[in-house]
């Protein structure tokens, strides 16, 4: 059988990717997961693109899941008189927060977040642009941060202010983030990104204002602040999934603690029986560049084999030169990590108990699937359940999660080893069930006559959490 990708690939929408022809070409180059940030654009500018991906990916026959990533609370300078200034290093320079909007020079500028001169104390490192430019608190004096410029350089409007360390307490759901909230159920989307929450209450409100709003889309933490990786777990298992958000973290925490930060909470997420993404600058001069550097290549496949469900393209896609082009590198690295990878029978959970039937038919079926020669998993499911808790254990063979429930086929496209087809369980006769699954997986190619495959389902078909039988099954021999 040809190899089929398993790790999966998020891509960001934006000015590169608004022509239809680009679009389609960037899905159809290996797209799992397309973003939308909030960051940017008007609700209206979402729905035209999240219209324009449900279209190509219709007509590519398959389902793509769509995220909307909410700003959340990036505390930014205001702006500047001229657009821009040059700070120099050893200069004296003011946040202001009762300046003027407008009025920033090269001495002082205003804030967006009023409250941050309550937030900061003398000695502090705030890093403004992520990162590049660098200064030191020396005085806070009401409502002005007195600093000292550390590292100078270029400064232009609007850029995200950093506290090394965190512990800035802006909330992580702002009014904007609330009314766009209110707009994701009519924008049918999937998945949904909160941006800077310190704990699992940030993660409730949302799920309150989500519910409210009448959206099921699954919530997916953004690990971007110091805060968040000491609460890594009671994040993990408020959300649905968690992303490796690498940019504003690396600000916070220091970028040389971010590679170890990243491998502990992708395997924090598996363990707790979550999905992860990891995020930024994967290719990040592939923005400019047709092809991506060494390190590059070397952080994609290594995301993959420290078991990430998916890698994240944000400007590479959504403003670079080379969206497509992109893609199908990516496609290529991830596709030779996983080939080299050599842990594909897993240890996890063999000392462990289980909670619920299905988890134990999930675990089952992983276990006999790594130890005898079986070539696919097919499982009919209706919530996704049972296939997240098959993904999490690692394994070379390919899971077909087959649902007649369109939200969990693009729920389920998110995690790894995961390829979702639609199947109505509802419309097969209980005799023709297993026939009718393997044929859906068969005549598409993925397994030939004579195969081993493993049929997980529940015998009242239809309902959620309801798997309780696992059968082996030759291909052709199907009674
Ligand atoms: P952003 O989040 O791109 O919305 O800032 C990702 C990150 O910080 O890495
Ligand atoms: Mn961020």
């Amino acid at each position: 059988m040809t190899q089929i990708k398993r790790t999966k690939i998020v891509a960001t929408l934006g000015p590169s990717t608004d022509n239809a022809e680009a679009l389609c070409g960037v899905v159809a180059a290996g797209v799992d997961v397309v973003r939308c940030n909030f960051s940017h654009g008007t609700v209206d500018d979402h729905r035209r693109r999240i219209d324009a991906v449900r279209k190509c990916a219709a007509d590519q026959g398959r389902e793509v899941a769509v995220l909307a990533d909410l700003q959340g609370p990036k505390i930014r300078i205001a702006r500047f008189a001229k657009g821009k200034i040059k700070l120099e290093e050893g200069a004296e320079f003011i946040l202001d927060a009762a300046l003027n909007d407008d009025a920033g020079d090269e001495h002082t500028v205003g804030i967006d977040y009023k409250a941050l001169p309550k937030d900061v104390n003398d000695g502090d490192t705030l890093l403004l642009n992520d990162g590049l430019i660098e200064l030191k608190v020396k005085q806070v004096k009401r409502k002005k941060i007195i600093c000292e410029v550390v590292e100078g350089g270029d400064l232009s409007n609007n850029k995200g202010i950093n506290r090394l360390g965190g512990g800035l307490s802006a909330k992580a759901l702002t009014d904007k983030d609330k009314s766009d909230i209110s707009h994701l159920k009519d924008l049918n989307v999937d998945y949904v990104a909160i941006s800077f929450p310190r704990n699992a209450e940030d993660i409730f409100e949302a799920r309150k204002l989500l519910d409210a709003a009448g959206c099921d889309a699954g919530i997916i933490a953004k690990i971007e602040r110091a805060e968040a990786v000491q609460a890594i777990d009671e994040i993990i298992q408020a959300s649905d999934a968690v992303m490796v958000a690498r940019g504003d973290l690396a600000v916070e925490v220091g970028d040389a603690e971010v590679p170890g930060i990243q491998k502990m909470i992708i395997q924090r997420a598996r363990i707790l029986d979550k999905a992860v993404i990891t995020a930024t600058q994967m290719m990040e001069s592939m923005i400019d560049n047709p092809i991506p550097t060494r390190a590059e290549v070397s952080d994609v496949a290594n995301a993959v084999l420290d078991g990430t469900d998916a890698v994240m393209l944000s400007a590479e896609t959504a403003a670079g030169s080379y969206p497509q082009k992109t893609v199908e590198s990516m496609y290529r690295i991830i596709m030779s990590a996983e080939r080299s990878r050599r842990a594909r029978i897993s240890g996890h959970r063999v000392e462990c108990r289980f909670q619920r039937v299905d988890e134990a038919i999930a675990m089952a079926t992983m276990y006999t699937a790594n130890h005898l020669d079986i070539k696919a998993i097919v499982a009919l499911t209706e919530s996704g359940s049972t296939v997240l808790w098959m993904s999490r254990i690692s394994s070379g063979i390919p899971i077909f999660a087959l649902s007649r429930n369109v939200a969990t086929q693009r729920k389920m496209a998110l995690y790894r080893g995961v390829y979702p087809l639609p199947f109505d369980v509802t419309k097969t006769s209980r005799e023709d069930v297993n026939k009718s699954a393997v044929r859906v997986v068969k005549q598409r190619g993925w397994v030939a006559e004579g195969d081993l495959v493993i049929l997980t389902k529940g015998d009242l078909m239809g309902v959620h959490g309801g798997s309780n039988a696992m059968k082996i099954l030759e291909v052709g021999k199907v009674y």
